[in-house]
């Protein structure tokens, strides 16, 4: 098998003279670029450790990798920030031949078996893509433009401040329209993210602020959960729906089923019901869709995730793989692919990764079956909902499960161990100990810093 690897300066094809390419050593080795820290280019990497078989190259735009699943605590100022990423670097400490690059990837050449990316090109023999999913708006510009979405730590960050803020606000507000539309605030989308963000900040109306701020009457301030669908956590089990929107009801959160969103102009939330909800503060959590890259042939895309055989190759090319969110396997069983859960992105990299090893070898491929490990929901202390195969269970021994769950899968020992002090810190003391406002939220400022930045770097361009 021949290895493509950098063309040496001055050598290679003559049609790619003049490209910068990236600053990796060849190698006798094939070289694998993997696409994305997240689940499932983590754990693809993890199971090449040993094999000494590629020179594996791996990109993201982050140094680190998200814990998604805890995103919603850092958001409600349960956990630092810290304590749910983990830098890329120190994942793969002593990995031999081993190259991460941060890096945002903008598009595929596979003719070339070339990537190209913010900081140059870079040639591989198998790529993995890993990117997973993206905020879907569904078209909805005005809510792309004005709610907040919670996807990444930044956002969970910007979440933070902005709720934290808008209490400190409020104190100077006497119209009660005004009032309301401040302190408000509205969750769109009732899947886990939604149940799991509306009982946190039910317990941070309930326990915390009242003790912060006791000149703000808290009782005033309304959670709303707006679904479009007849159900809450529609991926779980009936009863696991039933039991979240008795919790979240319990909890004083007001549940809107059946009610799709219209339009939001920054302060007054439009329902397709006919009614309004006046609020600032509407959080994004309705769907992802697949995070797919420039550069493939459009035929082996569908709502933005790859289409995928059963061992995980992307239709139409024998060297790129996709896995995890972005990854788009249609079975018997599963018409609209697998759902989009770190499971099935961990499984389906530990698949990829014996795979490759095969495919070197030229043995046969396996394809891959999800071991479905079940899926559960906290929806605040002492509640939470946990669908296993054989077993459905709610209430407090959920909940010690949905936590043990978490932590064993949050990568790093210091990560779990932080995680784990903070919460019993929550636990017993009522409190959070990060409701720190160190990067205010401003979305003027936030516009017009990007354009300034994007006009001075045009301005320098048109001076170079
Ligand atoms: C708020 C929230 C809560 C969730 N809760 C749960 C849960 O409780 N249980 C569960 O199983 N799943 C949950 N999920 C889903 C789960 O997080 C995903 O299924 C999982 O992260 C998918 O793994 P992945 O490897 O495919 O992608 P990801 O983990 O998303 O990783 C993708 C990586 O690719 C990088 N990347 C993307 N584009 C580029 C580019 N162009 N160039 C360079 N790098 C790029 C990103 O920076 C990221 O590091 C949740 C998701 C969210 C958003």
């Amino acid at each position: 098998m021949d290895f493509i690897q950098q063309p040496e300066k001055g050598k290679g094809d003559p049609s790619e003279k003049g490209i910068q390419f990236m600053n990796i050593p060849n190698s006798t080795k094939p070289r694998l670029v993997v696409i994305g820290g997240g689940f499932g280019g983590i754990e693809l990497i993890k199971e090449l450790k040993h094999s000494g078989k590629f020179q594996i190259v791996l990109l993201d735009r982050h140094n680190y990798h998200t814990f998604q699943p805890l995103l919603y605590q850092v958001a409600t100022a349960g956990l630092e920030p810290d304590s749910i990423a983990s830098p890329l670097r120190k994942v793969f400490k002593g990995y031999d031949d081993f190259y991460f690059r941060l890096t945002e990837v903008e598009k595929i050449n596979p003719e070339k078996n070339c990537i190209e990316t913010s900081i140059g090109h870079l040639k591989y023999d198998f790529l993995v893509i890993a990117t997973g999913s993206k905020t879907n708006y569904y078209g909805m510009e005005d809510f792309k433009a004005l709610a907040m979405p919670m996807k990444k730590v930044s956002e969970a960050l910007d979440l933070r401040s902005r709720i934290l803020q808008n209490y400190e606000k409020a104190l100077l507000i006497d119209d009660p329209k005004e009032f309301s539309s401040t302190v408000d605030i509205v969750i769109v989308g009732g899947g886990p993210t939604g149940v799991e963000l509306a009982g946190a900040l039910s317990e941070l109306r309930k326990y915390v602020l009242p003790k912060d701020i006791p000149e703000l009457d808290f009782s005033k301030m309304a959670i709303h959960l707006v679904e479009a669908g007849p159900r809450l956590l529609f991926g779980m089990s009936d009863n696991a729906g039933k039991k979240a929107l008795k919790y979240l009801e319990e909890l004083g959160i007001k549940v809107h089923l059946n009610t799709a969103v219209k339009s939001f102009d920054g302060f007054n939330l439009k329902l397709h019901n006919g009614s309004e909800i006046l609020s600032e503060t509407v959080i994004w959590a309705a769907g992802v869709t697949g995070n797919s890259l420039e550069g493939l042939n459009p035929d082996s895309i569908k709502a933005g995730r790859y289409v995928v055989d059963g061992y995980n190759r992307i239709v139409g090319y024998d060297n790129i793989f996709a896995i995890g969110d972005v990854a788009l396997m249609i079975g018997e069983n599963t018409p609209k692919g697998y759902p989009m859960l770190a499971q099935v992105a961990i499984q389906q990299g530990k698949l990829t990764a014996a795979n490759l090893k095969t495919v070197l070898k030229g043995g046969i491929l396996k394809p891959f079956v999800y071991n479905d490990k079940g899926s559960m929901a906290t929806v605040g202390r002492n509640k939470a909902v946990v669908d296993l195969k054989n077993f459905k269970f709610s209430g407090i021994f959920a909940w010690f499960v949905w936590m043990f769950v978490h932590l064993l899968f949050l990568i790093g020992f210091r990560n779990k161990v932080t995680t784990f002090v903070n919460w019993i810190w929550n636990y017993f003391t009522f409190d959070r100990a990060t409701r720190l406002i160190i990067r205010p939220w401003s979305r003027s400022a936030c516009v017009r810093e990007f354009k300034e930045e994007k006009a001075y770097v045009e301005n320098q361009r048109g001076k170079s």
